[in-house]
């Protein structure tokens, strides 16, 4: 803890402010300060679009990689419980990304998944999205989408000994959660029409709902429903569902150099086995 008073930290505010008020009227010429300010002024502009790093990637802010995600996903992504940072299998890919990028990896906070996409299309905010997000035309339409990274399937996560099956989900007074914008929530729609889908923000919000006896079942991503019944001791999965998905990485179609910078570092990472440590870190072997 600092012992400055509140007394003296107004006094130095103050004298700041003197220091500042002087160095503005004294000296120099107008020219010499209006070029001073049309500097700021460029300054704050090029912040609010992309920048160019001396490796000659375009990035939101030179030099980093800003990566955007929706963290309650794990073991894929999480907010560490003690020190709220995101933590998780992604998280290490993004690290491992930009450093074989020559990048900073830079996380902006948690945002509901099906935000991603269209916050990079948009631009300006985050260069990638990382978010154990599978790879469909229906995103290719909006977003680049790197080479695939991680095989996935989906899975029907119901109440330990409910007898619920996939058949007898599909009826309408059955309540499925799924993640609103996912695959699962699209699996969940097409394959049980009886029943009503509910989609919420985050899978944990669907998981926990389950155990509590307020829908009958959720459909999840396999690798996170396995993960994720080490703790829900109370749930099973009742059914995997083989829809042969891919996870990979959204990047803005207006920045196809950092789509391929992407796609070789995921495959130097493959190749120098940095991605296998990463598996075995996160999931107890290589996938
Ligand atoms: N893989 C699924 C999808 O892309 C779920 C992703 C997620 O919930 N983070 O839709």
């Amino acid at each position: 803890m600092s012992t400055i008073s509140r007394r003296q930290f107004l006094q130095g505010g103050t004298l700041l402010a003197g220091a500042l008020a002087l160095s503005a009227c004294g000296g120099g010429s107008g020219a010499e300060g209006n070029s001073a300010e049309s500097t700021d002024q460029a300054a704050t502009n090029e912040g609010s679009t992309t920048q160019e790093a001396a490796g000659g990637l375009t990035t939101v802010e030179a030099g980093k990689l800003t990566c955007i995600s929706n963290l309650f996903f794990p073991p894929f992504e999480s907010m560490n419980e003690s020190t709220g940072d995101p933590e998780g299998f992604d998280i290490d890919v993004s690290k491992s990304l930009a450093e074989h990028m020559g990048l900073e990896v830079n996380w902006l906070p948690s945002q509901d998944f099906d935000t991603l996409v269209p916050t990079i299309k948009n631009g300006g905010k985050a260069d990638i999205a990382i978010a154990g997000m599978t790879i469909t035309d229906k995103r290719k339409e909006e977003v680049d989408m790197s080479d695939p990274y991680v095989d996935s399937n989906q899975s029907l996560v119901v109440k330990l000994d409910s007898g619920e099956t996939a058949s007898s989900l599909d009826s309408k007074d059955k309540t499925i959660a799924v993640q609103a914008g996912t695959t699962g929530q699209d699996w969940a729609n097409e394959n049980l029409t009886s029943a009503t889908i509910k989609p919420l923000s985050t899978i944990i919000e669907a998981l926990n709902g389950v155990q509590t006896g307020l829908y009958n079942a959720v459909v999840c991503d396999l690798p996170v429903s396995r993960y994720q019944l080490k703790t829900y001791t109370d749930l099973e999965i009742v059914e995997e569902i083989p829809t042969g998905e891919q996870y990979g990485i959204a990047v803005s179609k207006d920045n196809p150099a950092l789509l391929a910078a992407i796609n070789k570092a995921l495959a130097d990472m493959k190749d120098d086995g940095s991605m296998a440590a990463i598996e075995s870190e996160w999931f107890g072997s290589a996938l």
